[in-house]
């Protein structure tokens, strides 16, 4: 029924190893026991894809370019099927997947096709008389790339296009709770790329996401996930000198003034603070707003977020869907709980777990929160806001500053200098003003402190992907 091969060199084979549940979150139903890939399984991989660098490494861009618009031509005719089987896995509603994801995804492939042949760089020269200098981009080897369970062809997509476009060869490991789609994305990569230029093994951080952080012939590892896992890498990395990507947590703050347009805020915050039923790095979700407009945005916002709907039977009524695990939900659930037992919090909306067998937690609204309450430094990787009152722009600032993390931020007014001026103080990888979360494949997507460094999307990602090197050539 799903498309349950291991893709190593040009086979597709079952996983030897122990079988891990794939549930479907909005029913808790398994949908496949997959068996995970063996240590010699993992190898091979590796090795194919060390063996497949000495020739996709010297592939002109054009040739490369041409696979990877392939590949998004091909992702774009079965979007409806990818659409499906992502909103299967993960829960989500169907409708956003082919909307929002697709798209996305598709272009993602297209702009490093484009980005792989206008790399830009430093000027040829002679630096010394009669030699002259010049610098070249190349690519790095084989790369492991791990990807996490919120957007998980998404992430697949934003890992390999810009590995390939830069000439390495990818070993990439889905997370072990949704791995369908890439299982079926690969046998679209088998059609279009040469044997063992992607290879796509199963199963779990601790078993082959290990093996392969710690492969000898893996030059380097690209992680989207938990900054626990992050700092694992990095461990594993030190051992041979891995070159690392790390893409690690968020807890966005968002600056709402009191000038700001409540009505704007409202829809901005109940759209991008819930979507992906807030397991999303750059969710809006830790509010501080000034003292004129705060009790009015939390009454607007507790009364727009009680609209969202989810666990509806006709899949495109829903907002969001449920959580990825029981456990994830238990994780959310025992968050908001202990927000609840503080005296100064209020719950002004949701606060429960949905009813039925799905994954399901009502879309929150955590009100009155102090900025060292746990709700407001933790990530929570759910559908829950909190929103705490600020004095003046400093506290604002340093409250929002005032974070491990340093992914995404967001500042609310209409005056535009004010809000220039605030993005310019705030350590966070992207800012928006008077909007949150939107993504486009010409801007990098990565953070600061423990959100980790590499950059996703954009030149940069090409960058990240690639290594410069300098040629002198003696012509005296
Ligand atoms: P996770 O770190 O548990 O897992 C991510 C991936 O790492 C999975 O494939 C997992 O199997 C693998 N992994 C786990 N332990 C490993 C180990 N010891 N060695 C090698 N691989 C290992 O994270 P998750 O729970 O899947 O994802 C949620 C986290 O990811 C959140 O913290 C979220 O903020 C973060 N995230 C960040 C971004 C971003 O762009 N910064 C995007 C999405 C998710």
């Amino acid at each position: 029924m799903f498309d349950h091969e291991l893709l190593i060199g040009s086979s597709f084979v079952a996983g030897t190893a122990t079988a891990e549940k794939v549930l479907n979150p909005k029913t808790g139903d398994v949908l496949i026991d997959l068996p995970e890939a063996s240590s010699a399984q993992i190898d091979a991989a590796v090795n194919a894809a060390a063996d497949a660098f000495n020739t996709w490494s010297r592939t002109t861009p054009a040739e490369r370019a041409g696979m990877l618009l392939k590949l998004a031509d091909a992702i774009e005719r079965d979007g409806e099927d990818f659409a499906t089987l992502e909103a299967l896995n993960c829960g989500k509603p169907r409708i956003r997947v082919l909307q929002d994801e697709i798209p996305a995804i598709v272009d993602c492939f297209r702009f490093f096709a484009g980005a792989a042949r206008t790399m830009h760089g430093a000027v040829s020269g002679e630096y010394i008389a009669n030699h002259t200098s010049m610098i070249r981009r190349d690519p790095i080897g084989v790369v492991a790339s791990i990807a996490p369970w919120n957007y998980p062809l998404m992430m697949a997509a934003w890992k390999l296009a810009p590995a390939l476009a830069g000439g390495n060869t990818v070993v990439i490991k889905p997370s072990e709770q949704t791995p369908l789609t890439l299982l079926k994305l690969a046998r679209l990569i088998a059609g279009i790329f040469p044997t063992g230029v992607v290879n796509v093994v199963t199963g779990r951080g601790e078993t082959v996401g290990n093996a392969l952080i710690h492969h000898p012939k893996v030059a380097m590892i690209s992680l989207t996930g938990d900054v626990a896992t992050g700092k694992k890498v990095l461990q594993a990395a030190s051992q041979t000198v891995k070159r690392t990507h790390l893409e690690l947590g968020g807890k966005a703050p968002v600056i709402v003034f009191d000038d700001a347009d409540l009505s704007s805020v409202v829809d901005g915050i109940k759209v991008f603070g819930y979507y992906n039923a807030g397991q999303d790095c750059t969710a809006a979700c830790r509010i501080y707003a000034g003292k004129k407009i705060y009790d009015n945005l939390v009454a607007d916002l507790a009364a727009a977020v009680r609209t969202l709907k989810f666990n509806q039977p006709n899949d495109d009524d829903n907002d969001l869907g449920p959580l990825i695990s029981a456990r994830q939900r238990s994780r959310v659930a025992s968050f908001v709980e202990r927000a609840a037992e503080q005296k100064h919090i209020k719950i002004a909306a949701g606060g429960r777990e949905g009813s039925g067998s799905g994954f399901f937690y009502e879309p929150t609204v955590v009100a009155d929160a102090l900025q060292s309450d746990e709700i407001v430094r933790r990530e929570v990787f759910g559908p829950v806001v909190s929103v705490t009152r600020f004095d003046d722009v400093d506290e604002a600032v340093r409250w929002a500053n005032d974070s491990d993390y340093g992914l995404a931020s967001s500042v609310w007014t209409k005056d535009i200098s004010r809000g220039m001026a605030i993005a310019a103080r705030l350590q966070y990888g992207c800012t928006w003003i008077n909007t949150h979360f939107m993504l486009v494949s010409e801007m990098p997507h990565g953070g600061v402190k423990s959100s980790g460094y590499g950059k996703d999307l954009s030149m940069y990602a090409l960058e990240d992907y690639t290594v410069v090197r300098h040629v002198m050539v003696k012509i005296g």
